[in-house]
């Protein structure tokens, strides 16, 4: 085990041991953004040597698209002069860098973008700097820091595979009604237990869903809701739309889906603290549901692989095919892996809304 382990699990046990069984909304949230030893502000998880990839990071395909749908955005605004992208969880800035080099050959375009990065951890954020030493950009913890730098004009907001590492509440149902799902000590351990749930979270359970059988789990996440609504408030008064990508589904549905990956592998998620990366599925008709709350017109949740196909994106493959015929077959599997039903096109959804 590393130091870092050692470090975050000691840590996690000395709260337990002090204020009893802790929530895994909790643990998700110390496991990943501990200050000193938290999974994403420790390292860069990226890439086939690190834990995981993501779709920025497997072709710039996917943010030609996404640079080509805000561009879409601001035309539907009628072109507002000043304008603010809002990136949420931007890891190493892949993303953003392939929106703003489609943004350059649209006239007018970059000289009306305010940028703004959202980003917790500081090697990520130094990535980011290096990626996007070109352009300025002002970065921020937490949305409220963002607005700082917003301009007086619509926002538009994306985040992919942001929303999935916010935490999680997980509720069980009981003979006698709903316990929460906590995190407890056995000896060198940390295992799973049961707490009284919180009548708020009890009361954040989808409607479809409170009849769950005895034995269902069913997870609720305040962290997300309150994201979307704090987002969709912003848009209300300001104009504006939204675009998130995450592994995840349409209707909110029970089951336990928290995991943990390390390595291009799943592991324990209470084995390795601070060392795999944990996220949970996203439940977007939950967020959904809060972005009508606030007034915002939504698209039907669709599937990744419908999205990108619907913005084109086997024309802009064969495109790049032609001018790279070098890399013709590594284009065309770089493709199927975004859009591919057994890939990411399926699993992965697109929440998108505007107003
Ligand atoms: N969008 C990137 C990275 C996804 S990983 C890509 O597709 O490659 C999740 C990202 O969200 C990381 O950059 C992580 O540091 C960041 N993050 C996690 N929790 C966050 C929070 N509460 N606020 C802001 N950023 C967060």
């Amino acid at each position: 085990m590393s130091e870092n382990t050692d470090g975050l699990k000691q840590f996690i046990m000395n709260r337990i041991s002090q204020n009893g069984a802790m929530s895994i909304a909790e643990y998700m949230d110390l496991a990943l953004g501990h200050p000193d030893y938290g999974y994403y502000m420790t390292r860069d998880p990226f890439g086939v040597d690190g834990d995981f990839t993501t779709a920025p990071e497997i072709s710039q395909m996917f943010g030609e698209i996404i640079g080509a749908w805000i561009a879409d955005q601001w035309f539907q605004h009628e072109q507002p002069a000043e304008f603010t992208i809002l990136e949420c969880g931007p890891g190493r800035g892949t993303l953003m860098a392939d929106i703003l080099r489609i943004g350059e050959t649209v006239p007018g375009f970059l000289d009306a973008a305010h940028i703004v990065l959202m980003e917790t951890s500081p090697v990520l954020r130094a990535a980011q700097e290096e990626t996007l030493a070109e352009y300025n950009i002002g970065w921020a913890q937490d949305l409220d820091a963002a607005r700082e730098y917003f301009a007086d004009g619509p926002l538009f907001v994306i985040g992919n595979e942001f929303l999935d590492a916010l935490p999680v509440h997980q509720l069980r149902k009981t003979a006698d009604g709903w316990s929460e799902i906590a995190v407890d000590i056995d000896g060198e351990d940390l295992v799973k237990a049961q707490i009284p749930a919180d009548e708020s979270l009890v009361a954040q359970i989808p409607q479809g869903l409170t009849s769950a059988m005895a034995g269902s789990v069913v997870e609720v996440s305040p962290a997300r809701r309150e994201f979307m609504l704090l987002i969709a408030g912003l848009m209300r008064d300001s104009g504006g739309a939204g675009l998130f990508f995450d592994y995840g589904h349409d209707r909110s549905a029970a089951g336990d889906t928290l995991q943990a990956v390390r390595d291009h592998a799943f592991c324990d998620v209470l084995s390795e603290p601070g060392e795999a990366d944990i996220t949970s599925h996203v439940d977007f008709a939950e967020l959904c549901a809060a972005v009508q709350e606030v007034g915002g017109a939504l698209e039907p949740v669709r599937a990744q692989g419908d999205f990108l196909c619907a913005m084109g994106m086997e024309m802009r493959a064969e495109m790049l095919a032609d001018q790279n015929p070098d890399y013709a077959s590594e284009i065309a599997s770089q493709f199927t892996r975004l859009t591919g039903g057994n890939e990411m096109g399926r699993l992965f959804k697109v929440m998108e809304f505007s107003f």
